[in-house]
């Protein structure tokens, strides 16, 4: 890429073939894809939404409604299209559910802030006016708050509903019984803090295996163990189990023998092996000692151990993972050790069973009723791969959108309600700061409608018309609980319909689509060092096979 300076000599800053896009044409393209990454999975959107099927170059299918997951399978290329994906999956971490929305929203507002820059609006401005209309609409949420806690089990039931409504897995029975679940599981693993609640997600396990059908799900009060017992001799069942947890090495570590000992009869190969033997049966007496009769460790036990093990009456698994292994420690109430000299009574955990069953083909290992755990497991089952993957993200959505619930101790209306009671909301503030920001403020607030408009576009009512109408319904007295009844086809009181989502939910989306807005808005300059590839992706003297007319 060449410029000229000031004597008209040209002067190269750029690699050749790097591309650069100036100004207006930068933005422009630039909402143009973001917006072309909204459009595609705006149609998932609300229980009414449809499902995309995605196949991967190695023909993996994946089918799916979950914004983040279609994003990331898409395996989008251009920088702006990778940054909307980002921010569905800061949404999926942050609250684990609201990924479609939070995309769908941040393309309104790149669309909206498009319109205004053709209107000769200066991008600084509408970054400005976005900016407090975020700020106020934060504020204002709060006003639209619905209390929800731990006893409200109504609430929570249909908080778990709505999260998981827009997924395609089985009737409404099925719904329901996945709905209690999780919210047994929730609740078992919630800790009060004060006056607030705190579950902490990774101490729900998910753990899934083709087979059965999705109402074979179940909750286990405690951890399920992808491994099998590490010996056949082995009880493969224990009632009221005493659990060890060990990061020791049930072996005799190789290098510490090979290196010095010189064996040179055969009668101190014997001793030596002897030796060896004795040390690992004493490392298994110190682990009968202490009560033990369940024991997970991280590392691997030998051979000779687990026949000493066995022996004992033992229960052994080995190579489990760290993160299971936190897991059974706040299940059992047992303390990792990580010195066998260290292992005492107190160290021991609780578990009412532990049991090796054949699931599927493959032995699993289920540590249950666990006395009030902290820790518990979903077992998720279903006729095929693509049924249980998709009932896992249902799953994932629901416990993120109770413990966001909870988390916060608020909810609002969903069905697109919150966002036009916030639009209406916005408009009036508009009217109040006046001057150009205000056109961005109105701009946001058109944009949050997007939101009602898509569920009423799917539920096959004309968009336009129901936002009018909608419009009108929110300025009445309570008017805040309407929103789009997908099922009749009409606008109805979410409230009476038990639509209602985590407040949390919203206040992320709206602060992270503004920010990538606001982010995709500053660039006025896209410079890439990639050569732009011709079309097809090979070399211009060999056009693909088959592409020619
Ligand atoms: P996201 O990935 O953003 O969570 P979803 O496909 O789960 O996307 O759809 C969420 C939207 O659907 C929310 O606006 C929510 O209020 C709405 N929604 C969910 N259930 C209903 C329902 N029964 N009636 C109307 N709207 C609903
Ligand atoms: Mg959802």
């Amino acid at each position: 890429m060449a410029s000229e300076n000031t004597l008209g000599q040209q002067y190269y800053i750029l690699p050749e073939g790097a591309t650069r896009l100036i100004g207006r044409e930068a933005q422009r393209t630039n909402i143009a894809v973001a917006y072309a990454v909204a459009s595609i999975i705006k149609s998932t959107l609300g229980p009414k939404g449809m499902d995309k099927m995605l196949v991967s170059e190695l023909g993996d299918i994946v089918i799916t409604n979950d914004g983040a997951t279609i994003l990331e399978e898409m395996n989008v290329e251009h920088p702006v299209a990778k940054l909307m994906v980002e921010i569905a999956k800061t949404q999926d971490k942050e609250v684990g559910d609201g990924t479609t929305s939070v995309v769908v929203l941040a393309g309104e507002l790149l669309k909206n802030a498009g319109d205004l820059i053709e209107k000769g609006i200066n991008p600084n401005t509408i970054i400005k006016g976005y900016d407090m209309a975020a700020k106020k609409a934060a504020d204002l949420l709060n006003k639209y708050s619905v209390p929800i806690g731990l006893d409200d089990d109504d609430l929570l039931e249909k908080v778990v509903l709505v999260a998981g409504g827009s997924k395609n897995i089985g009737s409404d029975s099925t719904r329901k019984y996945l709905a209690q679940l999780v919210i047994k599981a929730v609740k078992q693993v919630a800790e009060k803090q004060g006056n607030k609640i705190v579950v902490d997600k990774d101490y729900i396990k998910v753990e899934k295996k083709e087979g059965g059908s999705i109402e074979d799900t179940q909750l286990i009060n405690g951890v399920l163990i992808d491994k099998e017992v590490a010996h056949p001799q082995m009880p493969k069942s224990i009632t009221n189990a005493k659990i060890a947890l060990l990061d020791v090495a049930l072996e005799i570590e190789k290098t510490e023998t090979d290196a010095r000992i010189e064996i040179t009869s055969p009668e101190q190969m014997e001793s030596f092996l002897k030796q060896e033997e004795k040390m690992l049966k004493e490392m298994v007496d110190k682990i009968a000692q202490s009560g033990a009769n369940a024991i997970f460790v991280e590392k691997g036990i030998d051979d000779v151990a687990q026949h000493y093990l066995a022996k004992a009456g033992i229960l052994a698994v080995r190579r489990v993972k760290k993160s299971d292994i936190e897991k059974l420690a706040k299940a059992t109430g047992a303390k990792l050790v990580t010195s066998l000299d260290d292992l005492s009574p107190s160290d021991i955990g609780f578990a009412g069973l532990v049991e090796e069953r054949k699931i599927g083909g493959e032995q699993m290992v289920f540590v249950e009723k666990c006395k009030d755990p902290k820790s518990v497991t979903l077992f998720v089952r279903g006729g095929t791969q693509q049924v249980i993957d998709e009932a896992e993200r249902t799953i994932n959505d629901e416990i993120g959108a109770l413990t966001a619930a909870l988390e916060l101790g608020s909810c609002v209306y969903g069905g697109g309600a919150v966002e036009a009671s916030l639009a209406k909301e916005l408009r009036d503030y508009a009217n109040e700061v006046g001057g150009r920001e205000q056109l961005a403020i109105q701009a946001f607030a058109d944009a949050l409608e997007i939101i009602p408009k898509t569920l009423a576009d799917s539920a096959g009512m004309d968009p336009i018309d129901t936002i009018v109408q909608l419009r009108s319904k929110q300025r009445t007295k309570e008017g805040m609980v309407y929103g789009i009844d997908v099922y009749k086809g009409t606008i109805g009181d979410m409230s009476k319909l038990g639509v209602i989502e985590p407040m949390k939910i919203k206040q992320q989306a709206i602060a992270s689509a503004t920010e990538a807005s606001v982010q995709i808005l500053r660039i006025d300059d896209m410079i890439s060092a990639k050569a732009s590839q011709p079309s097809g992706g090979a070399g211009q003297n060999t056009p693909p096979a088959g592409e020619e007319d």
